[in-house]
């Protein structure tokens, strides 16, 4: 009975915790759930299945922690990390502006008992604190340099796309050979790692074509007179 015990389980709904958690899940029921069950089962969904058109649609999700499971599933592909880390489509919500008028801080003395944000959550109408944890679960994945990879040679024809990839993602591109290069003479890297490479001589040469390293390092470069 190949597939069939998923379709005879999908008529009940209190098993779709733990249909969706598994691997095996054919596809089409799969979709089913996508199209059915609310949030937790969605990112068991998310972390355990590993059709890419799934995920792909996973990955779009309106909820951060659905997109977030996605990052942690090993069947994500490059194409669609790529799409966590650059906010594909754009998050419209997070949990922060859901429940509080931005922007909004999460007081380190919460006082509402029944709180169940976590320390760092905060929204300026960005949901900067739910695209942080996105991109965090997604740089963790072992297909992230690809991705990475894959977002830089798009980005020599959109700079606006690198520029959103931000300091985190420059950064882990400074760990592959082939990105690093590009990386290095990006102005969002953050600056003590452009220091970092000007003080190694087989990058200083492309640490001093950043345009975002002050002047004042690179005078302090220049031999006495
Ligand atoms: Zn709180
Ligand atoms: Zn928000």
């Amino acid at each position: 009975m190949p597939g069939g015990w998923a379709e005879l389980l999908v008529g009940r709904r209190e098993l779709w915790l733990e249909l969706a958690s598994s691997e095996w899940l054919p596809v089409e029921v799969a979709w089913r759930l996508l199209a059915e069950a609310d949030r937790p089962v969605l990112v068991e969904l998310a972390e355990a299945q590993p059709d890419p058109g799934v995920l792909a649609a996973l990955a779009a999700h309106p909820s951060q922690h659905v997109r977030q499971a996605v990052g942690r599933n090993p069947a994500a592909p490059p194409a669609v990390l790529a799409d966590l880390l650059n906010d594909r489509p754009p998050l419209e919500s997070c949990e922060v502006c859901e429940r509080h008028p931005v922007p909004w801080t999460h007081p380190p003395d919460c006082p509402d008992p029944d709180c169940e944000l976590p320390g760092g959550a905060a929204c300026d109408g960005s949901h900067q604190y739910a695209r942080h944890t996105i991109v965090e679960a997604a740089l963790g994945h072992p297909a992230v340099l690809a991705a990475l990879l894959r977002e830089l040679v798009t980005a020599e024809h959109n700079v606006a796309t690198l520029r959103a990839v931000g300091g985190p993602t420059l950064t882990a591109c400074l760990r592959d050979r082939r990105a690093r290069e590009r990386a290095a003479v990006h102005p969002a890297l953050p600056l003590d790692r452009i220091r970092a490479l000007l003080a190694d001589p087989a990058t200083a040469h492309l640490a001093a074509a950043n345009p975002a390293l002050p002047a004042a390092d690179l005078l302090r470069l220049m031999p006495p007179p």
